[in-house]
């Protein structure tokens, strides 16, 4: 499988390529070249228990050997606390696909553990080093963090809105001592870690000097990961219900999580519908319930990580949206880049896509949805979790099965439990064990060049060779 950009100007790049690239050369997004329609395997994959059904998804996306895919995979799935990675729980009329599992208790954790893994495998064949670069809004920086700690040949740079995230969120990464690991809280909101991230991406000097990688969700890798719930979660419903297709409710930021169920459906998953669900910060359900996609301000929330105006993978939709056609898709975005605005054409009176049903939860919308599910069903849901099951709760119709995916254990958001229930329930020992911990992270300016600097004195000069897909671009060039 090869990939290539939604902007249609790079030269199709291998899987191992495309993994450490992360955002392409032109500036779009690395996406495969074809889905593969596994229709014919469905029956099949039925049975497998988690780690054997990502090895069938995740191979006809990848260019590893079999034995190779099959040891990542077993080596991510170890450091999680359930024996099915992902189960899902019948919550009264719902089911709840728990993703927390994993150490950092976020659905991260599953795309990330694998990234890291991929990470390592790929560098210690090419010879190569990587300084990977991400931009958070909570729960992404934890689990790269804890995907690449103590890594050879890694070293990785994290940026968060500074006091705008959860004391246990930041608590998570800065507590974190091995020395490849480098905090930078920034002076402004996600959207600015974000911008800067990307135009730090873009400066492709600096790249290939430094070669920089990504772990945020434009890294196709973890899109691919996260395909892999999708199916198991449908499969175990199905079952269950005798139902022949799933709905799923997904609480939604920058399009990631859910842009994995699209590719699941695309890939012949019977997904009836995919509930977006997104809180005060709702330019995606705008999107959906008006075809025009146009930002606003950021507003802080209580869940935190889905505060995002600007979400990086909206533009892998848009792509199939226009047909695949990177002259079309580039046209579309043209408006967004100066007006921060661009409008889909939508049929008078039709939806915008009928797949989506979009829709937003407010702080007391949330804190209703938990303190109901706790009280008549005896489960806690974290406040992102909950945007998604309100939405399905409100919006589901008779006799559909609809899976909500619960994105990080409770506990994490102790504080929204609190405020919901009026009481301290949600505890968890790996948060408890965060208190004594010493920190560690540095302040800096929502500034490109701050950020820069920052690196390169951390970075050593430019004497990191590398990465694959650049090593092969630039081969006979001296580094
Ligand atoms: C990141 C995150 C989300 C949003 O996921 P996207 O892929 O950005 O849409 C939702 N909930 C939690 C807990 C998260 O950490």
């Amino acid at each position: 499988m090869k990939y290539i950009s939604t902007r249609g100007g790079i030269s199709p790049l291998s899987f191992s390529e495309s993994v450490l690239t992360g955002l392409a050369r032109d500036g779009g997004l690395l996406l495969p070249q074809t889905i593969p329609d596994v229709t014919a395997h469905l029956g099949a994959w039925r049975p497998l228990p988690y780690a054997e059904l990502a090895f069938e998804v995740m191979r006809l996306f990848a260019d590893l050997a079999d034995e190779d895919l099959r040891r990542l995979i077993q080596k991510s799935c170890a450091p999680f606390r359930h024996p099915e990675i992902t189960p899902v729980r019948a919550v009264g009329p719902v089911h709840v696909l728990e993703l927390f599992h994993g150490p950092t208790l976020a659905f991260k954790d599953v795309a990330l553990q694998f990234l890291g893994n991929l990470f390592e495998h790929l560098l210690r064949k090419t010879g190569g080093e990587l300084n990977i670069l991400g931009a958070t809004s909570g729960d992404t920086g934890s689990a790269a963090i804890c995907g690449m700690r103590g890594r050879d040949r890694m070293r990785i740079f994290v940026m968060h809105p500074h006091n705008r995230i959860s004391g246990i969120q930041e608590r998570q990464m800065t507590s974190v001592p091995d020395a490849n690991v480098f905090n930078m809280a920034i002076d402004g909101t996600f959207d600015d870690c974000q911008r800067i991230m990307k135009d730090i991406f873009r400066d492709l000097a600096f790249k290939d000097r430094y070669a920089l990688g990504s772990v945020n969700s434009i890294n196709w890798a973890r899109v691919l990961a996260q395909i892999v719930y999708y199916f198991y979660a449908a499969f175990r419903v199905m079952e269950r219900t005798g139902a022949f297709e799933v709905t799923f409710s997904v609480p939604t930021g920058n399009f990631g999580d859910i842009l994995a169920g699209y590719v699941a459906y695309r890939m012949g998953l019977p997904v009836r519908r995919l509930m977006l669900a997104t809180n005060e910060n709702d330019i995606l359900s705008r999107f959906f319930n008006t075809g025009v996609y146009s930002q606003g301000d950021v507003v802080p929330t209580i869940s935190p990580s889905m505060d995002i105006q600007v979400a990086s993978n909206f533009e892998r939709y848009l792509y199939y949206r226009v047909g695949e056609d990177p002259e079309r898709l580039s046209r579309l975005m043209k408006p967004f880049a100066s007006d921060r605005r661009l409008a889909v054409t939508v049929e008078q009176g039709r939806p915008v896509d009928p797949l989506f049903t979009a829709a937003a939860g407010n702080t007391q919308e949330t804190l209703a949805a938990i303190r109901r599910v706790h009280r008549d069903y005896g489960y806690l849901l974290d406040p992102h979790a909950a945007v998604g099951v309100h939405v399905a709760l409100r919006e589901m119709r008779a006799g559909e099965a609809v899976i909500c995916l619960a994105t990080a254990h409770p506990a994490k958001f102790s504080q929204a439990i609190i405020d919901a229930t009026g009481a301290d329930l949600a505890r968890h020992p790996v948060i408890d064990g965060l208190k004594d911990l010493p920190t560690r992270m540095d302040v800096l300016p929502a500034a490109l060049d701050a950020v820069r600097a920052y690196m390169e004195q951390r970075m050593g000069g430019p004497q990191v060779r590398a990465t694959g897909a650049d090593a092969a671009r630039s081969a006979g060039r001296p580094q």
